[in-house]
């Protein structure tokens, strides 16, 4: 453990952390140390530190985050907290270690991966008796780089940073952020692997979450025939993570199993109310708390378009494409399902939680969307106005986000397409489609003259569910090139702005506009890669 260092002393409050190992210490580890590449069989993770960084120095930080942490925020202002979350010193109970796992990417067994430039400080529990794992991102290599350097450039650790967060409070799933570190660093990435390379300054994100077990976790293991570790991870998952499932051992598993079914189920339909893409839904980065994690070339809806993908690396086959996201969350939970056999008696339970999938899925989905729509009825009739209207904005190439949210301005006695002009992207398809547009207003004004709520009642429910704000690519790029020249001031902005993302904020109005011409067809803005 690092003692505090001589010149500058340890802030005591970040002392108060309070750590419980429990992955380490109830897991099997790797009896060797240290970072050199290697297969590590019979083990869940491997001890290895944090590689310490030239300069850390604490570029944005979410106060939200801190909190549940119990960190006050005069202990985050001190260069301490950088130094500590820029991986150069631990503080007492941190025992850091990166995990073991497999995954399945781009539909093929890909073998072990495991956190390659993650490192997990450890697990905390609050005053409220909540478990938060710290994980430091770009913290250096461990013994699952692979070729890799260990690091993360500045713009990918700025995207995951501020998504964390902005999904948080859209009510997604997803993991947390902590703080992003800039290393005073550079990194060597070839972008769009062209053969261009350049040095790009580096960061560390810290990403909190209550664990940060993978389906590829289990993967690696089955893939081994490594059953009895299969269930013990099984087993200590959920005695960590599923406590509130009761049951002998069998019972257990089966209700987890379908638990992380239920779980997936709704975190994929919340993406498709809020119009994300998380773009590389492999295995390994599939959580098994149902939560977003891992945000790499992720992107956001701007014009409907069910065939959309930001990555592209996947450009060719679109497998990870916005409107084929709940298809391979089943594809990914059967590979799970595969993994788990060996620790189930009759391959009843698995199949049960993936009918579940399917359910809860299309419970939850309509749910979203009529709640989108403003209509609390599922019949025949709402369910064809609402996919006709999903048909149409494809067609009519139509923003998302500010479609939903001018919908709620619809006058169900007056029905006019004026409120949602703004939401149009070319005046040419808006006049082509104008009469379809009106003939569906014109049936939609009608059901919602048959539900009958107070227009305010029904703008506000709306509202709550369809945002003003996401954090639209072309928002992220321009806080990025920003920071990049030493400006986080966007990054501080934005994060602000998403912390809100219903309220009207009109002096934000600006951060709620739908993508500019400029950023159709840029880097970073419709085109993201792996290379983060
Ligand atoms: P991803 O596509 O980001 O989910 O990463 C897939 C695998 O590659 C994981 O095992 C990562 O830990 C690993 N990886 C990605 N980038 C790096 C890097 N710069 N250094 C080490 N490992 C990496
Ligand atoms: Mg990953």
């Amino acid at each position: 453990m690092a003692e505090p260092s001589g010149s500058r002393p340890y802030h005591a409050d970040m002392l108060k952390l309070n750590f419980d190992n429990r992955f380490i210490n109830e897991l099997p580890g790797d009896p060797e140390q240290g970072p050199h590449r290697r297969q590590v069989h019979g083990a869940c993770w491997s001890r290895v530190p944090p590689t310490p960084v030239a300069k850390p120095h604490l570029l944005a930080h979410s106060p939200e985050v801190a909190a549940l942490l119990g960190l006050a925020e005069a202990d985050i202002d001190t260069p301490a907290f950088a130094e500590v979350f820029g991986g150069n010193r631990l503080i007492a109970g941190m025992d850091p270690y990166a995990a073991c796992y497999g995954g399945h990417q781009f539909g093929n067994w890909a073998g072990q991966l495991g956190d390659g430039r993650a490192i997990n400080l450890g697990e905390t529990v609050n005053s409220a008796g909540q478990r938060w794992e710290l994980q430091l991102k770009g913290a250096g290599p461990t013994p699952y780089a692979r070729r890799a350097d260990g690091r993360a450039v500045l713009r990918s650790s700025i995207r995951e940073f501020l998504c964390s967060e902005a999904m948080h409070h859209l009510g997604v799933p997803t993991t947390r952020a902590l703080s992003l570190v800039g290393t005073g660093e550079e990194v060597v990435r070839d972008m769009f692997y062209d053969g261009n390379p350049r040095y790009e300054p580096g960061a560390v994100v810290c990403r909190v979450a209550p664990g940060f077990i993978r389906f590829g976790n289990f993967e690696i293991l089955a893939s081994r025939g490594d059953t009895e570790l299969l269930k013990r991870l099984v087993d200590f998952t959920i005695a960590r993570d599923f406590s509130e499932l009761e049951g002998d051992t069998e019972e257990k598993r089966a209700r987890w199993f379908a638990e992380v079914c239920g779980r997936t189920a709704r975190m994929i339909a919340h993406w498709m109310r809020v119009g994300f893409v998380h773009g590389v839904m492999n295995t390994d980065n599939m959580s098994i708390l149902g939560l977003t994690i891992d945000y790499g070339p992720y992107g956001w809806i701007d014009n409907y378009d069910p065939d959309w993908t930001p990555n592209t690396t996947d450009a060719e086959g679109r497998r990870y494409r916005f409107g084929h996201q709940a298809q391979i969350a089943h594809w990914n939970l059967s590979r799970l399902a595969e993994a788990l056999r060996p620790a189930f008696r009759t391959a009843e339970p698995l199949q049960n939680g993936m009918e579940g999938f399917v359910d809860a899925y299309l419970v939850e989905s309509r749910a979203m969307t009529a709640a989108k729509f403003g209509l609390s009825r599922l019949d025949e009739d709402t369910l064809e106005l609402m996919a006709e209207a999903f048909t149409l904005l494809h067609k009519a190439e139509v923003d998302m986000t500010l479609f939903f949210r001018e919908l709620a301005q619809i006058d169900a006695d007056a029905p006019s397409l004026a409120p949602l002009h703004e939401a149009f992207y070319s005046e040419t398809l808006r006049l082509r489609h104008r009469a379809d547009f009106e003939a569906w207003l014109g049936r939609y004004a009608r059901h919602l003259r048959l539900e009958a709520m107070p227009a305010a009642e029904r703008r506000a429910r709306m509202n709550a569910v369809n945002p003003r704000f996401v954090l639209r690519n072309y928002l992220a790029q321009e806080a990025i090139d920003l920071a990049e020249q030493g400006d986080a001031s966007r990054v501080h902005e934005l994060l602000d702005v998403m912390r809100r993302p219903y309220d009207e904020q009109p002096e934000r109005a600006r951060f709620a506009a739908k993508r500019p011409d400029w950023a159709r067809q840029k880097a970073g803005c419709s085109m993201l890669s792996c290379s983060s």
